[in-house]
């Protein structure tokens, strides 16, 4: 068994945490290599439901190994609470299961207050943050001004670095901002307490993954949001600070050289958008709610209503593209089963002129959807397992997808539960 990234096609909530818990039980070790509590996997299996934010969606499986990499944002209360949630749900979190970076820098409580400073100053002009101090915490990462995780383990060094770290914070909170200075007793009770309880998961986790490699170990690799929100090849503003791209993950993950056997990408059936931005395929009114509805399309962490449309075949291509995607796993085709017609984005209209290739993004604003549709297939397909078994419109629904991004879809979801998908190998 190589190795195997599974990340989003497009804006993310693609459905990777399902995918991610399907295909675990094939793997060694589970690592999320980016981005923190700001997203959240909806995974639902024999313990029930879960939304995760931060935890790899491995911990549910028993004798996985579950690392959260060098590239993640590491909020110790935000983890804590999301472990303690799902304890509480019977499963067992073990310093065995749960290895930690001792490389991850650490969001502070500062991080999320800035996020909601700079958004209110914003006004309309908000990037839509979700407030979970992800942008700050990255700025911050990249000024080299954070304390990383294997700082806890030397609280006197901590503490003087993190007085140091807090005077120049406090320039911006005050200065900037107008807000009270962050104190010093204060962020320390917080790393005392919450990195108390997470040192014991703490450790240099190049070195676990070395010896898994040298194992023959096989590894998973799982993102949070998708291609479009990649700070490098994104929406850019709207995108999120760190990057969902597979080939970030070696560098995430702890283990710079190794390899990437196989990428999933996972695309949604329809398009759906949490936030500000650009989203060319959007629909509005009647058809969207009726959309929004059938696919429970309201965020995990933040319960707004997701913006959704038709699936759009050019920012999908595009995704795939830079995903480096092999193969696709199509989810929630299911939700489209009461359409008589099923509306597709195919192009862009850009000045008059009609274009396949994803354009610029300060374009992105003056395209229009070209739309053309396709029959439905009208009939419940919840329960179908097998390709054949699926109705013919529903397979040349997805074969059109299939030849339009250029890429097998070797997966078809039709259910959030773990068994309801078709395998097409
Ligand atoms: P992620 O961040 O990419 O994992 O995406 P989300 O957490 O937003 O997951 C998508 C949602 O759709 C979750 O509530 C899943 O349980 C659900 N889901 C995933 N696949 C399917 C599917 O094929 N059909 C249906 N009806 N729901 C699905």
């Amino acid at each position: 068994m190589g190795n195997c990234a599974i990340v989003g096609i497009n804006w993310g909530d693609e459905g990777k945490g399902r995918m991610v818990d399907l295909l675990t039980e094939k793997y060694d070790v589970v690592i999320r290599y980016q981005g923190g509590g700001n997203a959240g996997h909806t995974v639902i299996n024999e313990y029930g439901k879960f939304a995760l934010h931060l935890l790899p969606s491995g911990i549910f499986r028993r004798g996985v190994v579950n690392i959260l990499g060098n590239g993640v944002a590491l909020d110790l209360e935000n983890l804590w609470t999301e472990m303690e949630q799902v304890r509480s749900q019977g499963v067992e979190i073990t310093p065995e299961s749960l290895r930690i970076s001792d490389r991850a820098s650490l969001l502070l409580p500062w991080h999320r207050q800035l996020d909601g400073l700079e958004e209110a100053r914003l006004k309309d002009r908000a990037y839509g943050s979700t407030k979970q101090g992800i942008a700050p915490f990255y700025s911050d990462k990249y000024q080299k001004k954070t304390l990383l995780a294997g700082e806890l383990f030397d609280r006197e060094a901590l503490k003087a670095h993190a007085a140091q770290l807090l005077e120049w914070k406090n320039l911006t909170l005050t200065g900037v901002y107008g807000a009270e200075p962050a104190k010093l007793e204060d962020l320390m009770a917080w790393l005392d307490d919450f990195g108390g309880k997470l040192k014991p998961f703490i450790c240099n986790t190049t070195k676990v993954l070395r010896d898994a490699r040298a194992a023959g170990k096989s590894f998973l690799f799982e993102a949070q949001l998708g291609a479009l929100r990649d700070l490098d090849f994104g929406i850019v503003p709207y995108t999120t600070s760190s990057n969902p791209i597979a080939s970030y993950a070696p560098v995430g993950s702890g283990l710079p050289g190794v390899a990437i056997d196989e990428v999933i990408g996972v695309v949604k059936a329809y398009s759906t958008c949490v936030g500000e931005g650009p989203f060319v395929c959007e629909m509005f009114g009647e058809e969207a709610e009726r959309l929004r509805k059938a696919g429970a399309e309201y965020g995990a962490k933040t319960g707004r209503p997701r913006r959704v449309g038709p699936i759009d075949l050019v920012a999908t291509r595009y995704g795939v593209e830079m995903q480096a995607a092999t193969v696709i796993a199509l989810t929630k085709l299911d939700v489209l089963s009461d359409l008589a017609e099923i509306p597709v984005c195919a192009r862009y209209e850009l000045d008059g002129k009609e274009i396949d290739e994803f354009p610029f993004p300060t374009l992105l604003d003056r395209c229009r959807p070209v739309l053309t549709s396709v029959p439905g297939w009208q009939q419940d397909i919840s329960a179908v397992r097998r390709w054949e078994d699926l109705p013919e419109n529903a397979r040349s629904y997805v074969a059109m997808i299939e030849k339009a991004i250029g890429c097998p879809i070797t997966y078809v979801s039709v259910g959030p539960e773990r068994d309801a998908y078709i395998y097409r190998g």
